[in-house]
C-alpha cells in the first residue's frame, strides 16, 4: 500500500498528474488500481456537464426516480442515473 500511495496517476481528462490516492481520484472498483481514470475535479466537471446535456427523459421509470430524488435532497444525481441504466 505504501508503494501505491507514493505512485503518481495520470488524468486522461485534464492531462494532469496527481498522487494515486483517493484524495485526488474517486474510487472505482472496476479499475485495476481501484481508482477512477480521471481526477476528482474532472469527474465532477464531466458529471455536471453530462447532467446538463442529458436531462431526464419523459419516461415513467425516470419520473418515479425523480420523485425519490426529490424526497432525498442529498441523494446523489449520479446514483439514480446509474439505477436508471440498470432498470432499463
Ligand atoms: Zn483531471
Amino acid at each position: 500500500m505504501d508503494k501505491l500511495a507514493t505512485e503518481l496517476k495520470h488524468c486522461w481528462c485534464c492531462d494532469g498528474t496527481f498522487p494515486r490516492t483517493t484524495e485526488f481520484f474517486h474510487r472505482d472498483s472496476s479499475k485495476s488500481d481501484g481508482l477512477h481514470g480521471s481526477c476528482k475535479v474532472c469527474t465532477c466537471d464531466r458529471k455536471r456537464k453530462w447532467q446538463k446535456e442529458h436531462p431526464p427523459a419523459p419516461h415513467p421509470v425516470v419520473g418515479r426516480i425523480e420523485i425519490i430524488t426529490a424526497l432525498h435532497e442529498n441523494f446523489e444525481r449520479a446514483a439514480w442515473k446509474e439505477r436508471f441504466v440498470e432498470i432499463e
